[in-house]
């Protein structure tokens, strides 16, 4: 069967291990670290390919996010997505993934005519698992978590998708069109085709929409439209190494250890 649109949601993220809080606004100091695409979108984005492949259709990928975001979206079109769009308004900042889903879902249906939604599992910055079961809801449509594949799509707009539980795997089937989330490290994402990246770089024209264009009020959206509020933040460090080192006869090492082990208990 021919597919119709299948849309990829896409997160930029702060890389992980240059990640830093900051404790007074209780937000992610998005400015100090680099980023790059969250590593479950880029599964969902290799999946939607390989989809694609199969059984035809257009990718495309949307994000909810600011402007300097958009080399990110021109990447998945590097990696072979058909078209991808930018949700970008000052009115969204500060949005919890309630108006976070409710966006994605207005952009969702002005793109129209979907098929298949895939979402990456959770994002490794906010990471409340919670958008894709929200967009899910917000459409009306059936949605199912940690999936590895879509194993197949039959004419009668079903779909068998490859479901991880503890200590393997189910066989789900679902009504097209449906949502899922996607598991970390199902897949290998494809490498950027570097003629298709210099293309995407120089001429894809990226569409940008704002809360207005999906017909949002400033009340529905930002920390106006939010339903949860951060109301205290810790930061929990890794412990150091004390990369001490002991010498002595067997005896004296156990009593270093002994008394080491008494000072820390
Ligand atoms: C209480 C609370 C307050 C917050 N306050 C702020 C704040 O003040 N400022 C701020 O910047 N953030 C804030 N956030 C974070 C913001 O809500 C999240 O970044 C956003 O809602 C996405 O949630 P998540 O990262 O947990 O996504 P998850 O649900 O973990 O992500 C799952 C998948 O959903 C998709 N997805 C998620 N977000 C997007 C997106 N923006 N565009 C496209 N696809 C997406 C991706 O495919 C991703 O892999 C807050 C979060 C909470 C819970």
């Amino acid at each position: 069967m021919g597919l119709r649109n299948i849309i990829v949601t896409m997160k930029v993220v702060p890389k992980i291990e240059e990640l830093e809080f900051d404790p007074e606004t209780k937000t992610i100091r998005r400015g100090a670290a680099g980023n790059e695409i969250n590593p479950a979108d880029k599964n969902a984005l290799e999946l939607a390919l390989r989809i694609k492949d199969r059984y035809g259709g257009r990718v495309v990928v949307v994000s909810m996010g600011p402007p300097f975001w958009e080399p990110y979206l021109k990447l998945a079109i590097a990696m072979g997505a058909d078209d991808a769009i930018l949700v970008s308004d000052r009115a969204l900042a500060g949005s919890d993934t309630l108006p976070t889903t409710l966006t994605l879902s207005k952009a969702i249906e002005k793109i129209g005519d979907y098929d298949i939604i895939l979402c990456g599992e959770e994002s490794s910055d906010g990471g409340t698992g919670q958008v894709p079961s929200g967009i899910a809801e917000w459409l009306g449509i059936p949605h199912v978590t940690f999936i590895s594949d879509v194993m197949d799509v039959t004419d009668d707009n079903k779909a068998m998708v490859k479901r991880t539980i503890k200590g393997g795997h189910e066989i789900v089937e679902v009504t097209l069109p449906f949502l899922a989330a996607v598991e970390l490290g199902c897949n290998t994402p494809r490498f950027p085709d570097f003629r298709r990246k210099r293309w995407a770089e120089r001429e894809f024209q990226l569409t940008v929409w704002s809360a207005a264009d999906l017909g949002l009020s400033p009340e529905e959206v930002g920390l106006k439209g939010s339903a949860t509020t951060v109301v205290d933040l810790e930061e929990v460090k890794p412990p150091t190494r004390l990369k001490k080192k002991y010498t002595g006869s067997a005896e004296e090492l156990a009593d270093k250890l002994a008394e080491l082990l008494k000072s820390i208990m």
